[in-house]
């Protein structure tokens, strides 16, 4: 898992690769398939507060139980879905999956935990995404104000004037919104500070890197710095080891996401891991008992 995880090219697209004339139009009838036959899953992954040492957030990431090839994570599918534009209807999907997880996290006691999902540029062109949204959501009876949308600078840019109406429509629904995997793209934030942005997510590349590389340290840190500078919170992405999390709390950062409290698991696993684990931090790092 591991290795297909780290590849840039698809198990799906090479297992394919050898079958015939049309590799993709397998892969798209799959997916279609898929979502006709339930076979998505949202892992969720915590997101905790270094100032309160409290859980504030589950990002949802999709899985994909797949009938052949098992377990796949999203570097193997997501962009077939965008090339198809599958990802419009399996967006959706996930939209209504993540406000009806949203009701088991709140009914788990977990009432001021947000729930995170990631949207691609293709969902934002979708001519019906401003009606559709509000329809999810008051078909669910969701709050708008616990859900948070991540986005990358590519999402945003690709098509401007578009993914600021589509942001716009959620921002005033009450939600908020990320910028994913900062760093790693091309723009100025003067590009991207148009859009009702609230919080800044630096890419776990960067992550990995402090405590070992200086360099790694002072982008992150300027990172920390600018962010504040321009009002956003900022979360650092990829945390693995408690001397990330050390240089990240005594620079400031604001919050912490990352494989050191847990790896994606599926909603259950996630809600026990936060009565153990979470609990746990929090008491630890604050010094007192934390049972609420
Ligand atoms: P992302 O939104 O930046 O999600 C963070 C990725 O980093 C996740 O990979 C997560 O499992 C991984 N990660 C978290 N903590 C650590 C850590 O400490 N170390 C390491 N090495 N990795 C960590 P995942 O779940 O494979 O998702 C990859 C990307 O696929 C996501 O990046 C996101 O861009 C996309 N994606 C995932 N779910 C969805 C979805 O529902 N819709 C869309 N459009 N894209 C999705
Ligand atoms: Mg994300
Ligand atoms: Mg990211
Ligand atoms: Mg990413």
């Amino acid at each position: 898992a591991m290795h297909r995880a780290k590849s840039s090219q698809s198990t799906l697209y090479r297992h394919e690769q050898g079958l015939g004339p049309a590799p993709r139009v397998n892969i798209e009838q799959e997916l279609r398939q898929g979502l006709r036959r339930n076979e998505f899953e949202l892992f969720y992954q915590p997101r905790v507060c270094l100032r309160t040492h409290r859980l504030l957030g589950l990002e949802a990431l999709i899985r994909w139980h797949h009938p052949e090839h098992g377990l796949l994570s999203p570097s193997e599918f997501i962009q077939a879905a965008e090339h198809s534009g599958l990802i419009v209807p399996l967006g959706y999907w996930i939209i209504d999956q993540v406000c009806h997880d949203l009701q088991v996290i709140q009914s788990h006691g977990l009432t001021e935990v947000t729930v995170a999902s990631n949207l691609s540029f293709r969902q934002l062109q979708d001519e019906q995404f401003c009606q559709v949204m509000p329809r999810l959501l008051s078909r669910s009876g969701t709050d708008a104000r616990m859900l948070e949308f991540e986005l990358t600078e590519t999402a945003v840019l690709t098509d401007p004037a578009r993914a600021m109406k589509a942001l716009r429509a959620v921002n005033d629904m009450g939600a908020t919104l990320s910028l994913d995997d900062f760093g790693t793209g091309y723009s100025s934030l003067t590009h991207i500070r148009q859009f009702p942005i609230s919080l800044l997510k630096i890419d776990r590349s960067f992550t990995q890197r402090v405590t070992l590389d200086r360099e790694a340290d002072s982008i992150v840190r300027s990172i920390i710095n600018l962010a504040h500078d321009l009002q956003l919170r900022v979360v650092a992405e990829g945390v693995e080891n408690p001397e990330q999390l050390d240089f990240l709390i005594s620079n400031g950062c604001d919050q912490v996401q990352g494989f050191l409290f847990s790896h994606p698991r599926p909603l259950w696993e996630t809600l026990q891991m936060i009565d153990h684990t979470l609990r746990h931090f929090a008491a630890e790092r604050s010094g007192s008992a934390s049972r609420s």
